[in-house]
């Protein structure tokens, strides 16, 4: 993998992209895959690279959800498993019922293999979606290809960077659908119940934490979800963003350039 200095500005990010690259030269990650992290990024960009209060809200409200589900199931995909194996693996640590099953949009039987050697290497257990045992009606192609035991019997699905026609025939099957997307424009963020619009390993991250919360189980029981509240939250959040622009001095216009490592910012930057 390619060396990436700690010290540059952008190191987690450089160094998710390397991850994905190298496993989208193994086959893991789909060449499409690679594409749709690099509109994630954007996004979270705008967001400011944070979990939003609102976001926060609502992965509270998918906490909950998860917990008082009979049969939880989160659909995991080639990027979710690069990017997410240990943090999907902690969440279901968290929820015991949670399913995890391995849904692909571009599915091979070798992709499907690698995905679950990735989980079941960071501690997923039971990983579903192996073989393809039932389908969901009204998708066409290896789209609608699922589980019997996991998505088709799931009455709450979590499904992270999933695609808008999959979100709605989910929902058409009666299915609660929480989503974890950071486009709030995108057709699965418009379409789930819960939309969470946060990056997607923050997100499962304090999915966990809130899980763990000490709260009474009712099962089968969903407390309603402003939706379009929290996709107008994000919007907003993002447009605040844009129009004011960058917080730290653009270079050049610092009245005392700090000194880093025997050169400054400014001629760092501008070489
Ligand atoms: P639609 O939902 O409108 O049908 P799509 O799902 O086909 O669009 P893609 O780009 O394929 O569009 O989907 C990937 C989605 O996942 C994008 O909306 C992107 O913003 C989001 N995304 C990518 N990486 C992350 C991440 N790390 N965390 C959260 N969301 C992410
Ligand atoms: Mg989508």
């Amino acid at each position: 993998m390619t060396r990436i200095s700690p010290r540059h500005p952008r190191y987690r990010s450089l160094r998710t992209r390397a991850t994905l690259a190298e496993l989208a030269r193994s086959g893991l990650v789909a060449p499409e895959g690679l594409i749709a992290h690099g509109r994630g990024e954007a996004f979270d960009y705008f967001l400011g690279e944070r979990t939003t209060p609102s976001a926060r809200r609502a992965i509270r409200a998918a906490a909950r959800w998860l917990v008082n589900a009979r049969t939880p199931v989160i659909s995991v995909n080639g990027n979710v498993a690069a990017l997410a194996a240990p943090e999907v693996a902690r969440l279901q640590r968290a929820v015991p019922s949670l399913r995890v099953e391995v849904n692909l949009f571009h599915r091979t039987p070798t992709r499907v293999r690698q995905i679950a050697h990735l989980l079941e290497a960071a501690g997923v257990r039971d990983v579903l979606g192996l073989v393809a045992t039932g389908r969901i009606p009204g998708l066409p192609s290896d789209r609608a290809i699922v589980d019997r035991r996991g998505i088709l019997a799931a009455d709450v699905c979590l499904v992270p960077l999933e695609d808008g026609d999959r979100t709605l025939a989910l929902r058409r099957l009666g299915k609660k659908v929480i989503a974890i997307d950071l486009n709030p424009l995108s057709r699965t963020a418009e379409t789930a119940d819960l939309p969470i619009i946060d990056e997607l390993t923050r997100a499962l991250t304090q999915m966990a934490v809130e899980v763990g919360r000490p709260r009474p189980r009712r099962a089968g029981e969903f407390p309603p979800f402003d939706a379009t509240g929290a996709l107008r939250a994000a919007r907003r959040t993002m447009s605040r963003r844009l129009a004011a622009g960058p917080r730290r001095r653009a270079p050049g216009r610092s009245a005392s350039p700090r000194r880093v490592r025997g050169t400054t910012r400014r001629s760092r930057r501008t070489p």
